[in-house]
């Protein structure tokens, strides 16, 4: 491509709202144009960086004999009310009528769609198993968009669909394409991490997500120090502490704690360890058609962790109360304890099962309890896992501390078992001629986030730095002075040779002052640029490394050997 004629316009500043990388250099750098809140026009390179990182996909998923399909965008509302998803996906589907008053939502996800494709078609045991896939826009109506390609409206999603009729069998496959997923990301030139991640209110068995490393990453994931265990904070776990601070000796009293509302407040209080101490965290939960305050009680060293208070209450959502939504069903803000389950739904971390020695509120202003036992409500209350793990926590697996660090999450693989299948009555014959709901799993990996996310992890100050599969084009060659004859008449033979071996290459051939278009060729990224300048005439090119920030000297007879030996 001649840099003259390419359509790829770049400019100093970058759009008022960006504040990632990625963001910032696509838009800046000619890939990207936004046209409304989470909604993007892919450019000439975008849609070159996007093909490659397709095709990558397509050849790993090929290779595991998934299949390619591609189904209708647009999908009949009446399969997701079948599914019972239309509520649980709430204003992120997108839904409207035809001109017969049809209803239809733009698909953000294909679940429904895949299993009426499949639905009386497969119908026997020895037609299984069976992963088709495709590579299709979505559209999620995003409470909020942002972050350009990261968390757009519309996106490019990768997503596959997997049927069996065991579950061993689904075992085999989700590893299959775990395997398959690590390819991709490794080809890719990405430093990942697969992690252990919520497997929401829909249940299934297993789900982990590919975490692509990135401070400005959204999620949060806890690694361990020692093993190989990671997990979304969503969804990590921990063992029980080994080092238990000194317990506070009481008998179970009622004890005057006058204004004493806060954690810190009563540990500083009583001289003990926050370890000891009950926090109440009260939200509002809100079902399908109502809601209701739920008080959820964690360690007062913890925190609650919001999905995980979802998954315990099966709710949809989770939202704040303010504290006379409390006293009006007779609750005291800052004296909250769980001893008294009268006017509220409780939820109690799983840690404070047996827990000794505790000091909680008395549900009665300016007082507390200390020296309690949480085993006298084992049978009455209901103890599920709601706390996040804390940095410095115990492995669930192993001796090893857990730490934080940042993640995009660019894929993420389930297994979805039978949810939708029998939803949607979809069924084979097994051996023994039964009908059986097909045993399902499902695969998902972002496209359009992925471009994103190979930029945050590979830019500097001056711009985009692509890895080698992702590049738009490989080489660029910089004709340093466009009005110097033998300049242009070695970089057009470059171009030419280049093409020839079909590398992709651009060939800066624009009227402009040579630091303007180097300062073009960082932004964008090329991972090498030929520099033909003074030096020619002397039998030397320049060879820049946009990675390394390097400029090589090669001589004129030996560039066209030594960039293919580059690539
Ligand atoms: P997130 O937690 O980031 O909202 P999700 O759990 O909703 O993601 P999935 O439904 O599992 O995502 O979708 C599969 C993949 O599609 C994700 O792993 C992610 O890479 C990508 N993806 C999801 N939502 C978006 C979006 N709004 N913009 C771009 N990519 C997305
Ligand atoms: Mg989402």
């Amino acid at each position: 491509m001649r840099r003259s004629k390419a359509f790829i316009p770049t400019t100093k500043e970058a759009p008022s709202d960006a504040t990632l990388p990625s963001h910032i250099f696509l838009s800046r750098a000619g890939f990207i144009t936004q046209v409304a809140a989470g909604l993007y026009n892919y450019l000439p390179l975008a849609k070159r960086v996007i093909r490659k990182i397709e095709n990558i996909i397509n050849e790993e998923m090929t290779k595991i004999g998934a299949q390619e399909v591609e189904l209708s965008f647009v999908t009949p509302a009446d399969l997701w009310q079948e599914s019972g998803r239309i509520e649980k996906f709430g204003k992120e589907l997108l839904r409207f009528h035809d001109r017969k008053n049809n209803l239809f939502v733009l698909g953000p996800t294909h679940e429904e769609m895949m299993v009426d494709v499949v639905r009386n078609r497969v119908t026997s045991y020895k037609n299984l198993p069976l992963n088709l896939y495709q590579i299709k826009t979505k559209f999620r109506d995003e409470a909020r968009p942002r972050f350009g390609l990261m968390r757009g409206r519309e996106f490019i999603m990768k997503d596959g669909y997997s049927f069996h009729a065991s579950t061993e069998d689904l075992d085999r496959e989700f590893d299959s394409v775990e395997e398959t997923y690590k390819k991709i990301l490794t080809r890719l030139g990405l430093d990942f991490r697969i992690v252990e991640a919520d497997s929401g209110a829909i249940g299934g068995s297993g789900s982990k997500e590919l975490m692509v490393l990135a401070d400005s990453g959204e999620d949060t994931i806890a690694v361990c120090s020692k093993c190989e265990y990671g997990a979304n904070i969503e969804a990590a776990s921990r063992s029980r502490r080994s080092h238990i601070p000194e317990a506070p000796q009481a008998e179970f009293n009622k004890f005057q704690t006058p204004d004493i509302k806060t954690i810190d407040e009563l540990a500083e209080f009583f001289k003990i360890d926050a370890y000891y101490t009950i926090k109440c965290v009260a939200k509002r939960v809100v079902y399908e058609d109502t809601s209701e305050i739920v008080l959820f009680f964690v360690r007062g060293c913890d925190n609650l962790q919001e999905v995980k208070a979802v998954n315990a209450t099966e709710a949809l959502d989770i939202v704040d109360v303010t504290e006379e939504e409390l006293q009006e069903i007779g609750l005291v803000p800052g004296f909250i304890g769980p001893l008294d389950q009268a006017q509220a739904k409780h939820v109690i971390d799983s840690d404070l099962k047996d827990a000794k020695d505790m000091i909680c509120g008395a549900n009665e202003q300016d007082y507390h309890f200390i020296g309690v036992e949480l085993n006298i409500l084992s049978d009455v209350a209901y103890f599920a896992d709601i706390a996040e793990v804390n940095e410095g926590d115990i492995c669930p697996y192993c001796e090893g501390e857990l730490s934080f660090t940042k993640g995009i999450e660019v894929g993420h693989i389930f297994k979805l078992g039978t949810t939708y299948s029998k939803a949607l009555k979809a069924e084979f014959l097994d051996e023994n001629g039964k009908a059986q709901p097909f045993i399902m799993g499902t695969y998902g990996m972002g496209v359009s986030r992925l471009v994103a996310a190979v930029i945050e992890q590979h830019h500097d100050d001056n711009g985009c730095i692509w890895t080698k599969a992702t590049a738009p084009y490989m080489v660029n060659i910089m004709i340093s002075n466009i009005k110097d004859e033998v300049q242009v008449t070695a970089g057009e033979a470059l171009y030419k040779q280049l093409q020839d071996a079909n590398v992709e290459v651009m060939l800066d051939d624009r009227k402009e002052r040579f630091g303007f278009k180097m300062k073009d060729a960082e932004l964008i990224g090329f991972p090498y640029t030929v520099i033909i300048g003074k030096e020619l005439v002397n039998g030397h090119m320049q060879i820049f490394d946009r990675a390394a920030k390097e400029k090589q000297d090669i001589k004129n007879e030996e560039i066209f050997e030594k960039i293919m030996e580059l690539l």
